[in-house]
């Protein structure tokens, strides 16, 4: 079985109109504004899958800045997952700043079938992770035992839209403060897994896991590798960012199979495989 741990769609609404949207939310408008990214919907999400042999996807919908567009978006997105309870689990977003709004968003997705939070955007939604208000909404997913996948990245390295600044050290002085909730950060975490090779930070980071959201884009496939060495297979869980373009040279269309196909070449145990590509996926969101 293969469960995509980070794939992204957008209602029919915001395909329509992602110029009317971009011009509300500007970090959405810096990724999507004219035919910059591509957007896909459910229909061709499930057909993809289908097409690559992938059983289930978590499915994001976008790090909207404003909570009224998160609360709609996740309406739509716990409905999709609904009428696909075998193939698509739901996150939901909120906007942390809200406050009192976004707490509330948050019980009513966990009541409404999402199975976590994500692909929350510290930079892009203009928040900190020492923020007061982000703080009470990461407690009350820690209370709720309701993951929570973060958007990191990589500080080095060419810039790209959407490269955002926040620092690993703010990344750790979170999990520090909330052992016990299942933080799960993408894109490889930015390069936080070399710190587990740091007693210390091994010790605190016990329920934060890595996804390899995009990382055709940015990494040699020996990622996995390295990152299984410092960290176990246990942690690494397998996402590929889709509809995003992984191998844009030779890909015309979004589609699984290639990043698939160079996970299978690395040869790793079967254990392992089975780890990344689907049971640590079922452990952390509850699939
Ligand atoms: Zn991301």
């Amino acid at each position: 079985m293969i469960i995509d741990s980070h794939t992204h769609i957008f209602s029919p609404d915001v395909i329509a109109h992602r110029d009317q949207y971009a011009a509300r939310d500007p970090f959405f408008g810096a990724l999507y504004r004219g035919v910059v990214a591509r957007m896909v919907g459910a229909d061709e999400l499930i057909a993809a899958m289908d097409a690559a042999g992938i059983e289930r996807a978590v499915v994001c919908g976008w790090c909207w800045q404003d909570n009224g567009i998160c609360i709609e978006q996740n309406s739509w997105l716990m409905d999709i997952a609904r009428q696909y309870p075998t193939r698509i689990i739901a996150l939901a977003t909120v906007q942390p700043n809200a406050g009192a709004d976004a707490l509330c968003e948050l019980h009513r997705c966990i009541a409404g079938g999402a199975r976590g939070i994500g692909e929350l955007n510290a930079d892009g939604q203009n928040f900190r992770l020492d923020d007061a208000n982000f703080l009470a909404l990461a407690r009350a997913m820690s209370d709720a035992n309701f993951p929570l996948l973060l958007h990191t990245n990589e500080p080095v390295g060419h810039p790209y839209p959407g490269k955002g600044t926040l620092a690993l050290a703010e990344v750790y002085a979170f999990i520090k403060q909330f052992p016990n909730l299942r933080v799960v950060l993408a894109h490889w975490g930015g390069g936080f897994p070399f710190y587990e090779l740091m007693r210390e930070v091994r010790r605190v980071a016990q329920n934060v896991f890595y996804d390899s959201a995009a990382s055709p884009l940015l990494y040699r496939a020996d990622i996995f590798k390295t990152i299984l060495q410092i960290v176990g297979s246990e942690k690494i869980l397998y996402g590929s960012d889709f509809p995003l373009l992984l191998y844009p040279k030779r890909q015309a269309e979004p589609g699984f199979a290639p990043f698939l196909d160079e996970i299978r070449a690395l040869d790793l145990a079967p254990r392992e495989l089975e780890n990344i590509l689907s049971g640590n996926a079922r452990r952390v969101w509850g699939a």
